[in-house]
C-alpha cells in the first residue's frame, strides 16, 4: 500500500461537510501527503454503510431513517463537489461492519480511515473491532470526537470519576470550555484531488422503514439544519427561558432530528449562541454570563453533552439496565391494555393523548410533553420505562440513544440526577399550566376540541350528558391513587 495516499471517511451520525472531524483530519491527511510529493493515488473517499439488521435491533424509526438517507443524499451532492465520492455500502448486522470497512478501503487504495466516534456500547464496539482489523491489516485507522464538545473521560469529577450530576457537569465543562479558549468549530474542506471514483446513488427508502411522516416536516440535509439555527438564533432564543415549556408555542429550536443524525454539530449551535451573546462581561463565561434565553439554550444543549457522557462512562445503560441499580427491584404493572391506549393515545388525559398522537404523526414530541408522558406511564400506569424507551425510540425522528435513555430514566426516577419519586407531576396540572389556553390540546385531540373552560384539561369533570357526547374514552387510571402507589413501590424498594 506504499505510495497510496487516498483517505477513506466513514460517515455514521455526522451527516454533513462542516465542521466534521473525521472529515477535517481525512482532508488534512492527504494535503500533507501530497504537499510531501505524494502521488495521483491522492484523494478523499466517503463511506456510508446500511445496516438494517443493527438499525432494527436498535429500534431506529421509519421517520429517522426517512431523515438518514434524506441528509445522504444532500451530503453526497456536498462531497461531490469537493470531489469526494460518498459510496454506499450494506452489511447485514453490526458484526459485518468491520469487514465491510476493510474491504472498501482496500478496494479502492485506502491507506487511512477516519471516523467520529460513537459511544453507545455497541457501536463502541464495533469501532474498536474495525481498528483492530485495520491494525491487523497494516492500515491506520483513527476515531475523532465530534459528537460532543468534550470527549467523555476528559471532564471528571475531583476523584477522577465521571459527573453523575449535571450542573457540576456543566460547571467543568464551562471550566474546560474557558482554559480551552472556546470550541475548535471547523469549515468545510477544501477541494480534493479527483479519484475518478462515482457516488454511489441513495436508495429511496429501505425495506422495513417506510416513513409515514411527511418528509417536508423534517427537511433533510445540513444546509436545512443551519438555516434552522440561523432561524432559532435570530428570532427565538432571546425567548427561550420564557417560551421553551409551552408546546404549543415554536419556543424551542427543533434541531434535535439535526443533532441526532449529525446534519449539525453541537459546537456549531453553541458557537452560533455564543455569536448572539452580547452581554459579555470579562472574567465571566459567555456560556453561563448573558442574556437568559442564550445561557439556558446552552445549557440545554449542554444536557445532551452530560448523557452522552454518561453513555460512555455507564455502559449499563446500553444494556437496558437502570442506571440506580436498587430501582431494578420495582415490579411494574404488565397491564398490555394499559400501555396499547399509551402509545395510542387513548389514556383519557388529554396532555398526555395529545403528546403520543404529536409524536405518531410529527415523529417528534415537545420536551414539556415527553416529560409528562413518560411521567404518567411510568409513575400513573407504572409502567417499565424500558417499554416507554423503545416506543418513543420506534418513533422518533430525533430518536438519540443517549437522550432518550437519559430522559427515560430521569422521568422513572431510575436514572442520574433523576427527578426523585415522590415529586410526580400531575398531568391535569401541568396542562393547565403549560397549555392553559388547549392550543396544543385542540390541535393533537380534535374530538375535544369543542370544549370550553378549563374542563378541556379534565373532561370526566363534564356533566353526563356532553360527557356521554364525546368520542374520547375515560381515564385508564384515577391520577391520585396511581401516583400514591408509584411512591409506596419506590418506598418499598428503598426500604428493602
Ligand atoms: C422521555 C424523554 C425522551 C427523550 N428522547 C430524546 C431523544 O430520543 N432524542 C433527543 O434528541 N432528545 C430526547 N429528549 C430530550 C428533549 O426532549 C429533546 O432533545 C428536545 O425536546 C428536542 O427539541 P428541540 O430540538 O427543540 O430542543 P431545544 O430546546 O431547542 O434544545 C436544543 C438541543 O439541546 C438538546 N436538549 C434539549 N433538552 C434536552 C434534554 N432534556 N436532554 C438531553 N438533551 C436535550 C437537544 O439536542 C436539543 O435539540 C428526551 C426527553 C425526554 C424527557
Amino acid at each position: 500500500m506504499a505510495g497510496d495516499m487516498r483517505a477513506l471517511v466513514w460517515f455514521r451520525s455526522d451527516l454533513r461537510v462542516h465542521d466534521n472531524t473525521a472529515l477535517h483530519y481525512a482532508c488534512h491527511a492527504c494535503h500533507a501527503s501530497r504537499a510531501a510529493g505524494g502521488d495521483s493515488g491522492a484523494g478523499v473517499v466517503g463511506l456510508f454503510i446500511i445496516v438494517p439488521g443493527q438499525w432494527r435491533r436498535h429500534d431506529y424509526a421509519p421517520a429517522r431513517v426517512d431523515l438518514i438517507l434524506r441528509t445522504l443524499r444532500e451530503l453526497s451532492a456536498d462531497l461531490a463537489r469537493l470531489n469526494i465520492p460518498l459510496l454506499i455500502a450494506r452489511a447485514r448486522d453490526i458484526a459485518d461492519v468491520p469487514a465491510v470497512v476493510l474491504e472498501t478501503a482496500r478496494r479502492h487504495a485506502c491507506a487511512s480511515l477516519h471516523f467520529n466516534r460513537e459511544y453507545e456500547l455497541d457501536e463502541a464496539r464495533r469501532d474498536a473491532a474495525v481498528i483492530a482489523e485495520f491494525e491487523r491489516a497494516g492500515l491506520v485507522a483513527r476515531g475523532h470526537t465530534d459528537q460532543v464538545c468534550f470527549e467523555p473521560g476528559s471532564v471528571r469529577t475531583g476523584e477522577g470519576r465521571y459527573y453523575t450530576v449535571f450542573t457540576p457537569f456543566k460547571k467543568a465543562c464551562i471550566a474546560h470550555h474557558e482554559r480551552a479558549g472556546g470550541l475548535k468549530v471547523w469549515p468545510a474542506p477544501p477541494r480534493q484531488a479527483r479519484t475518478g471514483l462515482e457516488p454511489t446513488p441513495v436508495p429511496g427508502h429501505i425495506e422495513g422503514f417506510r416513513s409515514a411522516i411527511p418528509g417536508d416536516l423534517w427537511p433533510g440535509g445540513e444546509a436545512h439544519a443551519m438555516a434552522r439555527l440561523s432561524a432559532f438564533i435570530e428570532t427565538a432564543i432571546r425567548r427561550y427561558k420564557e417560551d421553551r415549556d409551552y408546546p404549543a408555542e415554536a419556543g424551542t429550536s427543533r434541531l434535535s432530528p439535526y443533532l441526532a443524525v449529525g446534519a449539525i454539530s453541537p459546537r456549531q449551535c453553541i458557537r452560533a449562541a455564543l455569536e448572539a451573546n452580547d452581554q459579555r462581561r470579562p472574567g465571566l463565561s459567555p456560556l453561563e454570563h448573558g442574556p437568559a434565553g442564550i445561557v439556558h439554550w446552552i445549557s440545554e444543549v449542554l444536557w445532551r453533552e452530560f448523557y452522552i457522557h454518561i453513555t460512555a462512562g455507564f455502559p449499563r445503560v446500553c444494556m437496558g439496565r437502570a442506571f440506580q441499580p436498587a430501582t431494578e427491584r420495582l415490579r411494574w404493572s404488565d397491564n398490555e391494555e394499559h400501555l396499547e391506549a399509551w402509545k395510542q393515545g387513548r389514556t383519557g388525559v388529554p396532555i398526555v393523548d395529545a403528546g403520543m398522537r404529536q409524536l405518531l404523526s410529527e415523529g417528534w414530541m415537545h420536551n414539556r410533553v415527553r416529560m409528562i408522558t413518560a411521567m404518567y406511564l411510568t409513575k400513573n400506569l407504572f409502567i417499565d420505562w424500558r417499554r416507554g424507551e423503545k416506543w418513543f425510540m420506534q418513533n422518533l425522528v430525533d430518536g438519540f440513544f443517549a437522550c432518550n435513555n437519559g430522559g427515560w430514566q430521569w422521568s422513572a426516577s431510575t436514572g442520574t440526577d433523576a427527578s426523585p419519586y415522590f415529586r410526580i407531576f400531575n398531568p391535569v396540572s401541568q396542562s393547565k399550566k403549560f397549555d392553559a389556553d388547549a392550543g396544543y390540546i385542540r390541535k393533537h385531540v380534535p374530538e375535544l376540541a369543542g370544549i370550553d373552560g378549563p374542563a378541556i384539561h379534565e373532561p370526566w369533570t363534564l356533566p353526563g350528558l356532553p360527557r356521554a357526547r364525546l368520542d374520547y374514552p375515560e381515564p385508564l387510571v384515577d391520577l391520585s391513587s396511581s401516583r400514591e402507589r408509584a411512591i409506596d413501590a419506590f418506598k418499598a424498594i428503598r426500604m428493602a
